[in-house]
């Protein structure tokens, strides 16, 4: 049975779509189409009507969609070390013009497919077939793909108009995140890493485009300085000033204003949909949570988008009353999982999650989204409150505050190879947090995006040692209750 997709799933789908679609269609009109970093204040850009992709969410979705290994060894071959964040790789290689594409026969026009691609074939009674030459499963031909290659959109334009360019343009991969259109313009904002200034800086280099950088301190200290405060209010101000130059337009006040009313309505919406994880059992996968963050993203300062995300807290509120959950199977252990998912290993992730009953009902990243303020002041305040960003008494602070009202019985941590920031500080803060709330932790390697750096057996072995320690603890407290 196909599964039912909420209203508001489907509402924050069609958002999503339509961002994408929208600068598209700028991009093919002569209209400027800007990148920007995820947490970068999307307000300004939305009072002059820009339309803005965010190559975050672009490489997380490029990802997930199994093509991050091919484009970061692509940003690779542009130079680009191994050792950088995997978003930045897949965001430089696209910058640079890089585009996984299915490879092509150019004399037939056709795919060549990968014999080694595809589901099992079965038969009418679901079982799998056997090739009687090789002894191994066949391939259900319905499901198999053509061989992955990178290309290059700029090759590709340069060449006479005709069949050979019609075909690689084509040959592209359809999907979104594949078809984003090249900036002219960057927004970048460090609350989120250090990275990211290189990473911006090297695609306003390549792209020979301006750079609008809005500087935020680390926060050594839990509450945000007025100096601080003052220095970033300055630079929104020069952020405006050089959007004015680009775009030819006056800052538009009523404009700004109605961006930031949704951006704060968004927020609302979704810091109550992540609190919904609150509940025992919660009415939904920790997971839907993840995929979701992309759409807070993508259009927090968007209408649609804050209609959208009080929808899906009304789903969640009707789950709640009808005893449902997008949660597959009985929720037997609650977790808060650290870092961000490995995109290209979901299933692998998910697979001994399901088979022993652990939900994921806690994530310090999803919050980090809902940035809530009623004047500039605290707007910029709210922007310096980034994981990445905020000292470790803030950090731990935070991951017991959220431990303790989302009830989780253990922590799943993820040595994320691609994010250093986050995981150079995770020894420290698990072992603070984990005493100070006597729950078990396990952690384990990978990566978000290059799938090169994930050991499913060790992700495997981790889970089963955490579910273990949270049976024992379960254990050992029944028999304290009784
Ligand atoms: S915060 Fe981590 S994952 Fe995000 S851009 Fe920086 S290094 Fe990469």
């Amino acid at each position: 049975m196909a599964k039912t997709v909420s209203p508001g799933v489907l509402a924050l789908r069609k958002v999503v779509e339509d961002v994408y679609a929208d600068a598209r269609t700028a991009k093919a009109e002569g209209k400027l189409v800007g990148w920007s970093s995820s947490k970068f204040p999307c307000e300004l850009a939305e009072a002059f009507d820009l339309n803005v992709m965010y190559p975050e969410n672009q490489a997380a979705g490029i990802a997930a969609n199994r093509d991050g290994e091919i484009m970061c060894k692509a940003a690779e071959d542009l130079g680009f070390d191994n050792d950088i964040c995997g978003y930045a790789r897949i965001s430089l290689a696209y910058a640079a013009g890089k585009r996984a594409s299915r490879k092509l026969d150019l004399e037939t026009g056709e795919y060549v497919i990968d014999p080694t691609s595809g589901k099992p074939l079965k038969d009418e009674n679901g079982n799998v077939v056997i090739d009687p030459e090789t002894g191994k499963p066949k391939k259900d031909p319905k499901t198999m793909q053509p061989y992955t290659v990178i290309d290059d959109i700029h090759e590709i334009e340069a060449l006479p108009e005709g069949r050979e360019k019609e075909l690689r343009k084509a040959a592209i991969k359809p999907y979104r995140q594949m078809q984003m259109p090249q900036p002219d313009f960057v927004l970048c904002c460090n609350n989120i890493c250090n990275c990211m200034t290189k990473w911006y800086e090297n695609i306003a280099r390549m792209c020979n485009i301006p750079l609008i950088m809005i500087d935020i301190p680390y926060n050594n200290t839990v509450e945000v300085a007025d100096t601080n405060v003052a220095y970033i209010r300055s630079q929104f101000d020069a952020a405006i000033k050089q959007l004015e130059e680009l775009t030819g337009k006056k800052f538009d006040e009523k404009k700004f204003e109605h961006a930031c009313a949704n951006a704060n309505r968004t927020a609302q919406n979704w810091l109550k949909v992540c609190d919904y994880l609150q509940y025992k059992p919660a009415p939904m996968s920790g997971f839907d949570l993840f995929n979701h963050m992309a759409d807070v993203v993508t259009a927090r300062g968007k209408t649609e988008a804050a209609d959208a995300f009080e929808l899906l807290e009304q789903d969640l509120e009707e789950n709640i009353k009808n005893g449902t959950s997008t949660l597959p199977f009985p929720e037997q252990y609650r977790v808060m999982f650290e870092g961000i998912p490995c995109w290209p290993k979901l299933p692998n992730l998910f697979k001994p999650l399901k088979e022993n009953g652990v939900n994921v009902t806690a994530v310090v990243y999803a919050p980090a989204f809902g940035f809530v303020y009623n004047n500039m002041d605290e707007m910029v305040r709210a922007y310096c409150k980034a994981p990445n960003s905020v000292c470790i008494e803030q950090g731990v602070d935070w991951r017991e505050g959220i431990c303790k009202a989302n009830k989780v019985d253990g922590v799943l941590v993820h040595y994320n190879r691609s994010c250093k920031p986050w995981s150079g500080y995770m020894a420290e803060m698990q072992r603070r947090f984990t005493a100070d709330l006597g729950i078990p932790c396990a952690g384990f390697d990978g990566d978000q995006a290059d799938p090169r750096n994930f050991n499913e057996a060790q992700y495997m072995t981790r889970v089963q040692g955490l579910v273990e320690a949270m049976e024992a603890n379960k254990t050992l407290k029944e028999g304290e209750d009784k």
